[in-house]
């Protein structure tokens, strides 16, 4: 058994998250961190009474339930105090909150290369499988096309924009890539032509009653290729933060995304 604690438990994906550890056959749910719902039973919440355990503010909890794992969707602001605190405190960290940037992960990098660290570590943005294919798709699309726009979706509780995921799938692009996509273009309202991330132009729609969606808009001479993804429902990640969850356990170091977890074949 793998003991499992969740940092930001009472949220909407950590509500998620502590039900599906808990009805693994491997893991334990073990702790439950959130600065919401303190001392009530995070059993009680996800429909397993049985599990005791009460919410708690304090990362020491996690130290004082013997948690392995940590598992972390709470907020960009406060992700990275937690990663920090699992690093020095031995513990594997699998971290879905997005807002992770490229220097945050040099940091985490910094973290593992010092001496006696024990802890290993996941980003991943996007835990769906089905999101981690789109861009893959992607990447091997880019060569193909000489211009891209990114169009993501997601619900109007969103704490960042643009999402984990479009900032991702612009990087996998540009590794395929690497040359500028396009030059300036016309814009008569500021803004109206969506955020230049490296190159790339990303918008973001934030809406009730959406989830978490992007397509991938490549256009070519007389032609258009979108490549979309849609999770309808959060359970769509939860596949992904499990298996993670078991990954981390022994693979060393920080690993990005999803992707490298699923043993697909290299690109051609
Ligand atoms: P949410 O519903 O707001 O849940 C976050 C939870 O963390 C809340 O209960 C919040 O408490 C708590 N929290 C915030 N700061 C805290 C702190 N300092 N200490 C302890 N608890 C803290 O958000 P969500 O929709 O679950 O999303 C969480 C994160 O996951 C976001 O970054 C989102 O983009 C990301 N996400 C990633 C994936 C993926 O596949 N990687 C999928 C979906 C979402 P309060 O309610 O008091 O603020």
């Amino acid at each position: 058994m793998i003991r499992v604690g969740v940092i930001g438990a009472c949220g909407r994906m950590g509500l998620m998250v502590c039900r599906a550890v808990a009805e693994a056959e491997d893991l334990a749910l073990v702790a439950a961190i959130d600065r919401s719902k303190v001392g009530q039973k995070i059993g009680q919440m996800i429909g397993h009474p049985e599990i005791g355990a009460p919410v708690s503010d304090e990362l020491d909890r996690l130290l004082e339930a013997e948690a392995e794992v940590a598992i972390d969707f709470t907020h960009p602001d406060v992700v990275m105090d937690d990663v920090r605190w699992c690093v020095a405190h031995a513990i594997h960290i699998v971290v879905g909150t997005t807002g992770v940037s490229q220097e945050d992960l040099r940091e985490i990098e910094g973290l593992m290369a010092d001496d006696g660290h024990e802890s290993n570590v996941i980003v991943a943005p996007n835990f769906a499988l089905g999101a981690v294919l789109m861009q893959r798709f992607a990447a091997q699309a880019a060569r193909y096309f000489p211009a891209v726009e990114i169009i993501e979706l997601h619900h109007d509780q969103k704490a960042d924009a643009p999402s984990g995921t479009a900032v991702a799938t612009v990087r996998r692009i540009q590794e395929e890539r690497p040359e500028p996509w396009h030059g300036p273009l016309p814009e008569s309202l500021e803004g109206v032509r969506g955020g230049d991330v490296d190159g790339i132009r990303v918008h973001s729609v934030r809406l009730p009653g959406l989830v978490a969606h992007q397509e991938v808009l490549f256009g070519g001479q007389g032609q258009t290729l979108a490549i979309r993804h849609d999770s309808t429902d959060r359970s769509s990640f939860m596949p992904g933060v499990l298996l993670a969850a078991r990954a981390v356990m022994t693979r060393k170091g920080l690993t990005v995304g999803l992707e490298p977890l699923l043993d697909l074949p290299p690109l051609p």
